[in-house]
């Protein structure tokens, strides 16, 4: 049986486009160099103004794929079963955060055709997933697996490689360096069942 690999879609396989809202919002020019905290909105003075605006528009119509994502994805499928799990309930505004839904799915099954929209979930506590390898840019949803892979991000830059190895967390900067990790992880298995 393949192994289970989560996989978050917001600054793991896609990045940019809720900045940009923010700064065409505010009329701004922030990069991700100025973001401190996990919740860009916390850029803007008047939050839900910003989430009015926010809902009518779609993030992703402004957004990129970060760099090698399509190319390592499809290939690790073909030794794992990929499963993308990403939040979509802003917290501030529950009601009308359905939208990002559709909007999510979209862009999945746009960029990514070659993963089943079966395999698409979307919840905000992901700590109740039990997949064997898990990739995120947010620490608490790495838990419950067997590998944690912490995609750097601008909001974990300052976690330490020492905390990290202490949670048993590996960093990785990139989709070749998750390729390089998850590929020994199959020759290692092959060798030992043929031991
Ligand atoms: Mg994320």
């Amino acid at each position: 049986m393949k192994k289970t690999i989560m996989v978050d879609m917001d600054e793991v396989i896609t990045e940019g486009g809720f900045l940009h809202l923010i700064n065409d919002f505010a009329g701004t020019n922030y990069t991700r160099d100025d973001i401190k905290d996990y919740y860009m909105q916390d850029l803007v003075s008047d939050k839900m103004a910003f989430f009015k605006y926010y809902v009518t528009k779609n993030q992703y119509n402004y957004c990129r794929l970060l760099p090698d994502v399509v190319e390592v994805l499809k290939y690790l499928q073909e030794f794992f079963d990929i499963y993308i799990a990403t939040a979509y309930v802003i917290n501030e505004i529950p009601r009308e955060c359905g939208i990002n839904l559709v909007q999510k799915y979209e862009y999945l099954y746009d960029n990514l055709p070659f993963i089943s929209p079966q395999n698409y979930i979307f919840i905000n506590n992901k700590e109740l997933l039990n997949c064997d390898i898990k990739i995120d840019d947010c620490l608490d949803n790495l838990k419950n697996a067997r590998i944690k892979l912490l995609f750097t991000s601008y909001h974990n830059n300052d976690l330490s490689d020492e905390y990290l190895g202490s949670l048993g967390v590996i960093r990785v900067n990139s989709w070749l360096e998750i390729k390089d990790i998850l590929m020994k992880e199959v020759s290692d298995e092959g060798c030992s069942s043929k031991k």
